[in-house]
């Protein structure tokens, strides 16, 4: 740990949210480039006690804490802005931040019971608790719904929670997690739908058991590892529904997806402007990068990407309201978790090139937000699979409305009208609802991009400068029609299982 600053960070915790999020801001950039030494933070496990202290000062999460309950209201544009703060000085903060309110806290506001939610708001404004959600087992990730965990409730009206989960944020330091889990029926099976359960680690009935802890490839700052869950909870404790327990999962997920853009908004503006000032500065040549055509491309990329990431959080704003049902926006809500996460790692990736080696070392940014961006397209949905759910979901629509047409269908579509309009002929095509599941996913990840460039013509329209909402255009619009050209090409390479014979190049020289 480097030398303590002489500079103190602001005390006090405003009522008004600009001046909040103003002092939340110079609070973090104190920590983290102050206080800490950004080597030492970026390389070693885990956070400073002091910094999640200092951090938690200023109470960041009572942004996502309705405001009858003593919080800041829950709106999701101050969500945004907390956690775009948080990213500009760590991406794993920001997850941090962003696993606390949107996989627990907005779920525990909306279906959680009256008799819990004040004490557990209590708990996390003025204890500064934190809380997780465990869904993933070892041999249940993506295919979540056949989880194994389960539940029963005992005579005394008490539930018994019972299972093994891995990979869950926050590992061994939340507070509360919730944890998801199958009714066992009567005979030992399990029933189709999903519960989810707060389990208080300060009650010994509802602790889980930290098996392992693993050892994360990035985010340091975050714990992972295996969990043993057996716990007894109180009735309470059971999340309730509106209807089915798979249709509050998937609200609950979909509005985290969507919100996934406050975590990449930091992110991106910092590596913009890491990577500007870099290319800037380096001379090859004597020649600053800078002036380097491919360097522009690069980093015309990158304000691309912030730029869209930019109209995302103004869609989320407005949009992923726990008010809101968000169990069906399968196409908005994976097209924004999708599309984001990979522009910030594509970012990531853009900023270490353009570094060269000292991007590589373990401490420096670029390489950090490599491998810290990386898990985005894995967790809350692996990319593949969201793109091919955004397909499925736009070909049952289209299938629906006897639409064939690509092009005549997103040029009604709400999410896609205005942005489908700027495609001549690269959309216009019948589309093939038996096409195999790479194609699905090709399909998806351009569908993807023109939802994304509606967000960015809505956010232009309403006055965010013109030059970068036209470089994004172009951005989003090239890499849509590069991916509906690879889509249209015919001939799929197979994978030649037993590969070994005729295979080594050696014998043919
Ligand atoms: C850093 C990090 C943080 C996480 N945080 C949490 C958390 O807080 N809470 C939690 O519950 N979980 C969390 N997870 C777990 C994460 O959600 C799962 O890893 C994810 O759902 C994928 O599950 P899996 O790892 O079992 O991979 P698998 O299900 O084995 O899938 C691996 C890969 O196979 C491919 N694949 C899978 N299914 C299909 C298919 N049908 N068609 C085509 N391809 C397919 C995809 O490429 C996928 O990425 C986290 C994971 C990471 C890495």
């Amino acid at each position: 740990m480097s030398a303590v600053s002489s500079l103190s960070a602001p005390a006090e915790v405003s009522p008004d949210f600009s001046t909040f999020i103003e002092n939340f801001r110079a609070r973090l950039r104190h920590v983290f480039r102050r206080r800490a030494d950004a080597d030492e933070v970026s390389t070693t496990r885990g956070l400073e006690p002091f910094m999640m202290r200092e951090v938690q000062r200023s109470s960041p999460l009572s942004v996502f804490i309705p405001e009858e309950y003593g919080g800041r209201g829950g709106h999701v544009r101050k969500c945004q802005a907390v956690l775009e703060a948080a990213s500009y000085e760590s991406l794993s903060l920001s997850l941090t931040l962003g696993i606390n309110g949107a996989l627990f806290l907005q779920p525990v506001s909306k279906y959680g019971r009256e008799a819990v939610k004040q004490d557990i708001f209590d708990r996390f404004i003025e204890e500064k608790h934190m809380g997780g959600l465990m869904i993933t087992e070892p041999d249940y990730g993506t295919d979540a719904l056949n989880m194994q965990t389960s539940y029963a409730q005992r005579k005394d009206g008490r539930y018994t929670v019972s299972g093994t989960k891995h990979w869950a944020g926050l590992t061994g330091w939340a507070d509360f997690w919730l944890v998801t889990a199958r009714q066992e029926r009567e005979g030992g099976s399990l029933g189709r739908d999903i519960d989810f359960f707060i389990l208080d680690q300060d009650d010994p009935e509802q602790c889980v058991d930290v098996e392992e802890r693993f050892h994360n490839l990035g985010l340091y700052a975050i714990p992972y590892g295996r969990n043993r869950v057996d716990a007894t909870v109180p009735e309470t404790h059971k999340l309730e529904p509106e209807s089915m327990g798979i249709t509050m999962m998937l609200d609950t997920l979909h509005r985290s997806r969507t919100e996934f853009p406050g975590m990449g908004m930091g992110f991106l503006r910092r590596i913009m402007d890491e990577a500007m000032a870099h290319c800037k500065d380096r001379l090859v040549g004597n020649t600053p990068l800078f002036e380097r055509d491919q360097v522009k491309k690069r980093l015309s990329r990158i304000q691309a990407y912030f730029t869209t990431c930019s109209a995302m959080c103004a869609y989320a704003s407005e949009h992923a309201s726990t008010d809101n049902n968000l169990s069906t926006s399968t196409v908005s809500s994976n097209s924004v978790k999708a599309v984001v996460t990979d522009v910030m790692h594509d970012a990531a990736q853009s900023f270490l090139q353009l570094s060269g080696a000292q991007g590589y070392r373990l401490d420096h940014l670029a390489g950090r937000a490599t491998v810290d961006s990386r898990p985005f397209q894995i967790f809350e949905g692996s990319n593949d699979v969201l793109y091919e759910q955004i397909s499925q979901a736009v070909l049952k629509d289209m299938k629906k409305s006897n639409e064939n047409n690509l092009y005549d269908y997103l040029s009604e579509y709400e999410l896609t009208s205005r942005a489908a309009e700027r495609f001549q002929g690269s959309l216009d095509f019948e589309v093939d609802d038996q096409m195999p599941q790479r194609k699905l996913v090709d399909l998806g990840r351009a569908i993807g991009r023109v939802v994304s460039m509606d967000l960015v013509i809505e956010l232009g329209d309403r006055g965010f400068r013109e030059d970068l909402i036209s470089g994004s255009l172009k951005v989003l619009k090239q890499d849509a029609e590069a991916i509906l050209d690879t889509y249209q090409q015919k001939g799929m390479a197979g994978v030649v299982e037993d590969y070994m014979e005729d295979s080594s190049w050696l014998s043919f020289v």
